[in-house]
């Protein structure tokens, strides 16, 4: 008989944990959808922890484009989220912002809680990046996941299009080289990012709004 801990197995019977991973570029509302759902299985009584990385507050927090936002824990490479979990008294699900960014191991470490320790994950990011490769964490999750959801709250290209990827925008030029990972749309960086139809990511052409900062309105 084992000491029950955060980490104790579901009891037999209990349906299964499960892993979801929502998807989508930025603006289209994936931080919105994590806060409502840590806030309705926080209503039925149920344990979570909320999980963020590079949050477009530059802090520990989920903050969404609408103006909601909630304190977060900040993932970084070096984190074991087991041991995270293990650290809990008693841990029902997690919700994890920008999912994206977090390592390959620790999409591995996500799926150890679903399985061995019945935690409920429930990740959210973009899938790929600014030249249209998938972040490696992204294509963990699509290989990985019970369920993945593509949102697409009317994020729209300047054309109308469904916004579907991201344009990453340095001096009012579109670029397909550099860092996977470079956080824009701050006061302090020249690197802003634009949410695109596949046809004009392609062709680059960002429209009459380049070189201004956009939001996905
Ligand atoms: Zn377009």
């Amino acid at each position: 008989m084992t000491e029950l801990s955060a980490l104790s197995p579901a009891p037999p019977g209990s349906r299964d944990a499960v892993l979801k991973f929502y998807f989508g570029p930025m603006d289209c509302g994936k931080s919105t959808l994590a806060l409502q759902m840590n806030y309705n299985h926080g209503r039925q009584g149920r344990r979570g922890l909320v999980l963020t990385k590079h949050d477009r507050s530059g802090e520990p927090k989920v903050t969404s484009r609408i103006g909601l936002g909630r304190e977060a824990i900040e993932v970084v490479d070096s984190m074991d989220l087991v041991e995270l979990v293990r650290a809990h008294d008693r841990i029902d699900y997690l919700i994890c912002d920008e999912a994206c960014f977090y390592t390959v191991e620790q999409i591995e470490q996500l799926a150890d809680l679903v399985d061995g320790h019945g935690v409920d994950v429930y990740a959210f990011g973009l899938a790929s990046d600014f030249r249209s490769v998938l972040f490696p964490a992204a294509q963990r999750l699509f290989e990985l996941a019970d369920e993945v959801c593509r949102l697409q709250v009317e994020v729209l290209c300047w054309c109308g299009r469904p916004g579907l990827l991201n344009a990453r925008v340095v001096g009012g030029e579109m670029v397909r080289t550099g860092e996977q990972v470079v956080i824009g749309d701050t006061d302090a960086s020249p690197v802003r990012y634009q949410v695109l139809c596949r046809r004009h990511h392609r062709a680059g052409l960002l429209g009459e709004s380049a070189g201004t900062a956009q939001t996905a309105q």
